[in-house]
């Protein structure tokens, strides 16, 4: 699948969300690291859940060998899946395989956006708001409503607002938007 986005840019926003983090503090403490240590019930032979694997945006491929030994890659095709109708061809489905252990500073942008997701409302603005996406973990910051990091609020919402101009991540996030009509959301900006 073509992607808008160099690998100059997807490696320039992994420097920007390097330098952020939700809390001040490593949130993997409050935890035990549930969102990296999930575990779940549909392995694979290599032990590897396929629920809680992670899909990259189009394009963020490119930040990779595909060689990293604590990765797993699984290569699929939107048509397949619930993606957006634009959506064609192969995309990219990875697991870890070292959890919570992995090279920081190319782990996956879902890793780094978590607990916040991009919404787009019905009058065309982008907002982020708390993930709402059901888990098989307790993340304590939804949980307990901690406060995050300022900076880190701003450095996601800069992201979004790069990563949305590409028209395929904005089908995905416009998409998801759609479904949430009926889910109460909790806004941060
Ligand atoms: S984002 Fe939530 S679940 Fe993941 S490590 Fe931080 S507190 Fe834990
Ligand atoms: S890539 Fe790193 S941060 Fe992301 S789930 Fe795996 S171990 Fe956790």
């Amino acid at each position: 699948m073509k992607s808008k986005i160099s690998k100059k840019t997807y490696m320039a926003i992994y420097r920007l969300l390097d330098k952020v983090s939700p809390i001040d503090k490593d949130c993997g403490t409050l935890c035990d690291a549930a969102c990296c240590n999930c575990g779940g019930d549909s392995e694979d032979s290599d032990g590897l859940d396929f629920d809680l694997g992670i899909y990259l945006l189009p394009g963020e491929e490119k930040n990779f060998t595909m060689k990293e030994d604590w990765l797993k890659w699984n290569v699929e095709y939107a048509e397949d899946y619930d993606f957006p109708d634009s959506w064609f061809g192969k995309i990219y489905f990875v697991r870890c395989k070292t959890p919570p252990f992995c090279t920081r500073e190319i782990r996956p942008l879902q890793c780094r956006f978590f607990p916040l997701a991009p919404h787009i409302s019905n009058d065309g603005v982008l907002h982020l708001i708390i993930s709402p996406v059901d888990l098989p973990y307790i993340c304590p910051l939804i949980k307990e409503h901690i406060k995050l990091e300022d900076e880190f609020i701003k450095a996601n919402f800069t992201v979004w607002k790069r990563l949305i101009k590409d028209p395929l991540i904005y089908d995905l996030v416009k998409m998801d938007s759609s479904s949430r009509h009926l889910i109460s959301l909790t806004y941060i900006i």
